[in-house]
């Protein structure tokens, strides 16, 4: 007999704001079906172990609460720290300004993957903006935007390309930058791969 075959769910939780009714739905769902919850590194839930076939139904059982879940071609969801609804250093409500980002960008179509994005309310960086494709860090003369920053075994730290940056000024370096990646992309790749191309629009600051 084959081995029933299991797959995860991943669910997004922008800002890393889960919805209450999102997360007693996962609850009841993960204990009915003994399914595992893991709260993923990029502020995602995964619902881990979930039988294949019932897959489709616990997903239109959270999608009728409002959830969204990951999946190719879509805009990625920004990490996003704390900010100033609960961190007395922000210089930005971070939540605030994911939201205006998924605004504009959120329904994208076709976007290329591997590129993940942070943004941080101060220059603590708990959101690791530095270390990402794209990362915005808010300071008291406005955002520093960095590009191709990344981690794993050969860390690199981002370029900065903008400083004292207002947010409409933010909004336009990701629309490029997500056009340029996904103009220059086949299928997948990070952006610091792209730093070195003779038509990357912007230059170090
Ligand atoms: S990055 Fe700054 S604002 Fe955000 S949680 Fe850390 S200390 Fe607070």
């Amino acid at each position: 007999m084959s081995e029933e075959k299991k797959v995860n769910i991943i669910v997004l939780v922008p800002a890393g704001r889960l919805p209450l009714d999102i997360m007693a739905a996962a609850h009841r769902l993960a204990e009915q079906y003994g399914l595992g919850v893991y709260l993923t590194t990029v502020q995602n839930l995964r619902l881990t172990g979930v039988p294949q076939e019932i897959a489709p139904a616990i997903k239109k059982e959270l999608a009728s609460l409002g959830a969204t879940f990951k999946g190719p071609g879509k805009f990625l969801l920004p990490k996003v720290c704390a900010g100033a609804e609960q961190c007395n250093l922000a210089v930005i409500d971070t939540v605030a300004m994911n939201q205006k980002i998924l605004d504009k960008f959120g329904d994208l179509p076709n976007v290329k993957a591997k590129v993940k994005m942070a943004i941080s309310g101060c220059p603590i960086s708990c959101s690791n903006p530095k270390i990402t494709d794209i990362g915005l860090m808010a300071t008291k003369k406005g955002y520093e935007v960095f590009v191709g920053g990344k981690g794993g075994p050969s860390p690199k730290i981002g370029k900065r390309i903008a400083k004292g940056a207002d947010e409409e000024r933010v909004l336009e370096i990701i629309g490029e930058l997500v056009a340029f990646h996904n103009r220059k992309t086949e299928k997948k790749q990070r952006m610091f791969t792209l730093l070195e191309d003779s038509e990357f629009p912007f230059a170090e600051v």
